[in-house]
């Protein structure tokens, strides 16, 4: 297995005493916390380009962008200064019935770039409360118009969309979702697009993409078009392991929606801002949605912020008479995250990274298709420069591990075997065992290489040892 380099210019924390810290006072997000009782906190001191840097010295590559976040690398140098001059000059203020010229300027800017009518920017936090947010918009708009009963939403199993009690009820993950039932009601959920392990039409991927579409129009007519307002899909869907929609789905998924007055809501928390090589992922599978949901990589990471971007035909009746959304956030659309969000466009526009994703996605997924040789990859799938690889005990019957070996196999060794061979990615399991990878978009076919390398030693590793 490949041993990570050590950078001595990033070796200058105490590593034991910011461990101990963490494990008396830091209280990790979905994070086993009795992991580290006895073992260190990875902690994550400096990033560079694709790579960042432990508390210890050592050097990874950043395979999944912090998370999905990191578009234009770490260490930009002029996003920081973008953050420094706004906080400056204007640190704070709300967009509670006052503006800012940057929460001003990024919402024209983002209504650009938004396709069809979406010309108007709700700004959040964060991806959670934008689902959250495009949830009620779409429950207060259909009572607006006269249609009082259409609150439901229909989303797709497996699929996340945050963790806000709403967001969560439109999450498809069990797992996610125990602990904190009941929940909002109203969320029902369809098919997802895994052709993998397509339950009906394996052998044809775009029969399998009518059915897939034809099952959110069941799931609507059974709860009664009437009493839905929405629906919540991913371009690609991520929890599960990046199912891509099948040629024609998103279409057909659009009539479905037009025929039955139900609003379409592209949610892009990951997909968005060149992830898939467009700024919108909607406009890369050719359909328009009444709302997109986006945030991680506005930012790039750099200053937390989110938006639901909806429809001028959906806004219009807030916009009217003494009607408005009784919604908002203390920090939505913050001056230094909105001012840093335009920077970070400035570098896609400059840098093409757009164009530089689309010219390189055949090579990153030529070069995790190398990976098919081995016993324990089942699928490579993805997009873009978002992939996930489907691990299986078995290729030609595609069997899963159980849970005991999930147990053994993801959070005993994959995990923590990858980070330890210089590769930081997410071995996840709430579908079948997936790796998930997103490398920043600034990569090329040398970060390809190492990753596939890396990957190819950990995976042959975890296969001898089940
Ligand atoms: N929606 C999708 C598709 C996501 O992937 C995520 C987070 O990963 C969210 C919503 C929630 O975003 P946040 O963690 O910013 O609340």
């Amino acid at each position: 297995m490949t041993t990570t380099p050590i950078d001595t210019s990033a070796a200058t924390f105490d590593s034991e005493k910011l461990s101990a810290a963490a494990r008396e006072h830091l209280w990790m997000h979905f994070t086993r916390m009795s992991a580290y009782q006895d073992a260190p906190v990875p902690t994550i001191v400096r990033g560079e380009g694709a790579r960042i840097f432990d508390s210890f010295g050592r050097s990874y590559i950043d395979g999944l962008s912090g998370l999905f976040v990191v578009q234009v690398g770490h260490g930009r140098q002029e996003l920081a200064e973008a953050a420094y001059r706004q906080a400056s000059e204007l640190a704070f203020f709300p967009l509670w019935s006052y503006a800012h010229p940057q929460a001003i300027e990024l919402a024209d800017r983002l209504a650009d770039l938004a396709p069809g009518d979406l010309n108007k920017v709700f700004f959040t936090t964060g991806g959670g409360e934008a689902v959250e947010t495009a949830w009620k918009a779409a429950k207060q708009y259909f009572k607006l118009v006269g249609k009082p009963m259409k609150h439901k939403v229909i989303s797709r199993s497996i699929a996340y969309h945050g963790t806000p009690q709403g967001a969560l009820s439109i999450t498809g993950i069990p797992d996610a979702k125990k602990w904190f039932e009941p929940l909002v009601p109203g969320a029902h959920k369809a098919a997802n697009t895994n052709f993998y392990r397509a339950p009906e039409h394996g052998d044809d991927i775009e029969a399998f993409g009518r059915w897939a579409a034809d099952d959110i129009g069941r799931a609507i007519e059974m709860e009664g078009p009437d009493t839905v307002a929405a629906v919540f899909v991913e371009p690609v869907q991520n929890s599960g392991g990046c199912f891509p929609p099948p040629p024609g789905y998103f279409q057909r998924l659009r009539e479905i929606c037009d025929r039955h007055d139900v609003l379409l809501v592209s949610d892009e928390v990951i997909c968005a801002f060149g992830r898939l090589g467009t700024t919108f992922a909607c406009d890369k599978f050719g359909y328009v949605p009444d709302i997109i949901t986006c945030a991680k990589g506005m930012t790039s990471g750099y200053s937390p912020i989110g938006a639901a971007i909806v429809s001028d035909r959906v806004a219009e009746p807030f916009y009217s008479g003494s009607d408005y959304f009784p919604h908002g956030y203390t920090f939505g659309g913050h001056p230094v995250s909105a001012a840093v969000a335009m920077a970070n466009l400035d570098i896609f526009d400059r840098e093409g990274l757009n164009q530089h994703v689309l010219q390189n996605e055949p090579a990153f997924r030529a070069t995790l298709d190398k990976l098919r040789d081995l016993p324990i990859v089942g699928d490579v799938r993805g997009d873009g420069y978002f992939y996930g690889i489907e691990l299986v005990k078995d290729k030609t019957t595609k069997e899963t591990f159980d849970d005991d070996e999930s147990e053994r196999l993801l959070r005993g060794f994959l995990s923590k075997a990858l980070f330890e061979a210089g590769l930081y990615c997410r071995a996840d399991d709430r579908g079948d065992p997936v790796v998930q990878l997103a490398p920043p978009l600034i990569v090329g076919q040398s970060e390809f290489d190492e990753i596939e390398q890396i990957l190819r030693s950990v995976l042959t590793e975890a296969w001898s040892r089940l």
